[in-house]
């Protein structure tokens, strides 16, 4: 009998071993983390059995070292992690290593650390009672630890208090008004009370909601809250975690990205104090760490994160939510390319845990999941705060479009809203001046060295870039393309608007979002903090803006250019362009302002931009659904992407073509579409060349057996090629 571990590589077998050193057999557990000889060196890797059967005639290596005494994973993360490794198609050991923090992927061991936490005294109960206590500071500190029945640091900071409150409790201590307590973090377990922090009544709508979702709230469920934008989802989600609370659960919301979600994570923080944990790329490892801990031994109660949060064991997990259930975000894109909606729900399935997918804009799969009954769908029709839903209005802009993508029509919108009292949303997806700048004598416009991609011109920075490997060429290089060379601008980027709109209206003050004025979430902390305190009139942006911005001032939204989005070959990016809009809509008339909506398009008949603007998202999707229907395409299909990098086009494709070959030999072939290579529109920048292929098939079962049969062969094919290869199921971009 031997162990078998999954090493932390790029492979596709588990890796039989002996025991360590001393007999300590008992001492192994599955998920457990060892230090194994392998190769030349030695890696990391997980106990996935304790008695596998030993591979007669050959001699096995011992385990190194144990790095855990017992598993840090639970059962059902394993078992998420196998499952997401053979519908993936990716190596155990990689995709198990997921499941464990940056920090804990080395050989690295745990401590339980001691943690410090203050609780309030009979003594100190009376004298701030009686009104004995004087200090501000004090009666503040000791109203709050008189709610709770412990505290800790953590708790402390979310209150962003304007004092150090650390000498405030010391005082506090020495009087003998608080007791302080040491502990193993494993030993204690703090649901807060659920009803202390900020809490609004429920409309009738919302508390329909509530009911529904709570109807069969034991076991597992898919419950989609499908709210329109501003309609109080948050809300409802908070009313369910505190349930869970009391019945000392934990909660894992996930969200697209926590830089932009900043308002929603404040709001939990307000609600549920210093139980909250948040997770996303940009936590320092330690950090990351800490909170993975917390949610390991219950001392976190709700962990708000990003798609890679999904991974995170929790000791006693009562529900999940996915909030914007329809971001492209929560997919991966490069090594294990998983989506992390759909693990929430494969993971809430494990579990026997209800998941809500709460979304104003569904993604197409979850209303056919919807149609179908796999999904049960639970609508909130109204706003909370208001009474009426913004007006849209398509705006003709073919005959000529003003000053910076400014159509007559939104310049005296904007004037108008604004001497109204209003602030206004101005969306465009492109940063920078100008996507393009081309020479008028000889024709020439530059392109990027590396990534043969149009240069956009920055005026700030009076240079070209590359908006893919950030490669910068000055306007002056650029300008030697011929021997009189006479550059000008094609097209627009959000920076030309910002100077546009600062001239046509010099006495406002104007606001940019894109990622050249927001480098990290504290600038956006303070653009908010901006925007709240109408210390700005116009807020520019991409689509930075059109997720969970919630401010009352803004009465006005215009989109400056929809049709670059309309013509795209992609088959999802209609559907794209419906949520964005959708969205972006969203963002004003949440106070009391009849909201304004004006999107300007060249193509004012196009009939799905018709329809997304006056019939509303539902209406589009359910005609959306009938073409991908007609069309075979998902959710009516499924779709695996195979990309193939090499720092030669030829070598790439060829690896594809061969490919092909070989899966067209199958017997099942004629009932699968595999397509031609096709060189990628988007690849990370270490990548120099890319090529993709699609395989497409009416029967899900089909495509995974025919991956499952192949993998190995396409493994061994790539390096005897020397090509690097992604294989992506369930893709989001076929580009
Ligand atoms: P969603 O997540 O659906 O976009 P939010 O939960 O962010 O909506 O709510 C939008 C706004 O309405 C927020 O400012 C929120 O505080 C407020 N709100 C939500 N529900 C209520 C309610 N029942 N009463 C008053 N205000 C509410
Ligand atoms: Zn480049």
């Amino acid at each position: 009998m031997c162990i078998s571990v999954a090493v932390f590589a790029p492979l596709r077998t588990t890796f039989s071993y002996l025991p360590p050193e001393s007999d300590v057999s008992e001492k192994l557990f599955i998920g457990q983390r060892v230090w194994v000889p392998f190769g030349r060196g030695f890696r990391v890797g997980v106990v996935t059995s304790t008695n596998c059967e030993a591979t007669p005639y050959i001699k096995l290596k011992k385990i190194a070292e144990l790095l855990d005494t017992q598993s840090l994973l639970t059962a059902e993360i394993i078992e998420l992690a196998e499952w997401a490794s053979k519908y993936y198609h990716h190596p155990i050991g990689e995709t198990l290593s997921h499941a464990f923090p940056a920090s804990l992927r080395k050989r690295k061991k745990i401590q339980a650390p001691v943690n410090i936490d203050w609780t309030i005294t009979g003594l100190g109960r009376k004298a701030l009672e009686s009104g004995e206590l004087k200090g501000k500071r004090q009666i503040e500190l000791m109203s709050q630890l008189a709610s709770f029945s412990s505290m800790n640091a953590n708790d402390f900071k979310a209150f962003n208090w304007d004092f150090s409150w650390r000498p405030v409790m010391k005082t506090l201590m020495q009087k003998n008004f608080i007791l302080q307590r040491k502990y193993h973090s494993h030993s204690r377990v703090a649901f807060p009370n659920p009803n202390i922090g900020k809490r609004v009544n429920l409309n009738s709508e919302q508390a329909d909601a509530l009911e529904k979702i709570q109807k069969q709230f034991n076991g597992y469920g898919v419950k989609v809250l499908y709210g329109v934008t501003g309609s109080g989802k948050t809300e409802v989600y908070m009313e369910l975690i505190a349930r869970l609370l009391s019945e000392g659960k934990q909660s894992l919301v996930l969200v697209p990205e926590v830089t932009l979600t900043e308002q929603i994570v404040q709001r939990f923080k307000a609600r549920f104090q210093g139980s909250v944990g948040v997770l996303h790329s940009q936590c320092k490892d330690s950090e990351k760490l800490d909170v993975w801990n917390g949610c390991r031994n219950g001392t976190l109660s709700v962990l708000i994160g990003t798609r890679s949060a999904i991974w995170v064991p929790m000791k006693t997990l009562g529900a999940i939510v996915v909030d914007e259930e329809h971001d492209v975000s929560y997919k991966q894109q490069e090594g294990l390319a998983y989506s992390g909606r759909d693990l929430a729900i494969k993971r809430a399935q494990i579990e026997n845990i209800p998941v809500i997918l709460g979304s104003a804009t569904p993604s197409l799969e979850t209303i056919a999941n919807i149609s179908s009954g796999r999904f049960e769908e639970i609508p909130i029709n109204r706003r909370a705060k208001t009474l009426s839903e913004p007006v849209r209005e398509l705006v003709d802009i073919s005959k000529g479009r003003g000053d910076g993508g400014l159509g007559k029509k939104l310049i005296e919108a904007i004037g108008h809203h604004v001497s109204a009292g209003g602030q206004v949303i101005l969306f465009l997806n492109r940063r920078g001046y100008a996507p393009l700048m081309m020479c008028r004598n000889c024709g020439t416009h530059q392109i990027c060295r590396s990534c043969e991609r149009h240069l956009v011109y920055h005026k700030r920075f009076n240079a070209l870039v590359c908006h893919h490997c950030g490669e910068k060429m000055s306007v002056e290089k650029a300008t030697n393309c011929c021997k009189s060379p006479d550059l000008f601008e094609i097209g627009i980027g959000t920076e030309q608007v910002e100077e546009k709109v600062s001239l046509l209206f010099p006495k406002l003050r104007v606001g940019r979002v894109d990622r050249d004025s927001v480098k990290n979430p504290k600038d956006l902390q303070e653009l908010f903090r901006k925007i709240a305190n109408r210390e700005i009139d116009i807020l520019i942006g991409t689509q930075m803006v059109a997720k969970g911005l919630d401010f009352s001032g803004i009465t006005l939204v215009g989109i400056i250019d929809t049709d670059s989005r309309l013509f795209s070959v992609d088959y999802k990016s209609e559907e794209r362009l419906a949520q964005l809009l959708t969205q972006v809509a969203g963002r004003c008339g949440r106070g009391s302002g009849q909201g304004k909506v004006l999107i300007q398009s060249r193509q004012p008949d196009n009939f799905v931009l018709n329809k997304i603007i006056y019939d509303g998202y539902r209406s589009y999707s359910s005609v959306a659904l009938k073409e991908r229907e007609r069309l075979g395409m998902p959710p009516f299909s499924a779709l695996a992407l195979i990309k193939a990098d090499s720092s030669i086009k030829t070598k790439a494709d060829k690896f594809l073509i061969c490919l092909r070959e070989k899966l067209m030999k199958n017997s099942n072939a004629d009932q699968v579409f595999v397509s031609y290579p096709i060189s990628a529109f988007f690849s990370p920048k270490r990548v120099k060349y890319r090529s993709l292929m699609v395989m497409q098939c009416q029967r899900r079962v089909l495509l995974q057996g025919l991956l499952s049969e192949h993998i190995s062969w396409i493994e061994a094919l790539g390096r005897k090629m020397r090509v690097r290869w992604i294989l992506d199921v369930d893709p989001e971009d076929t580009l």
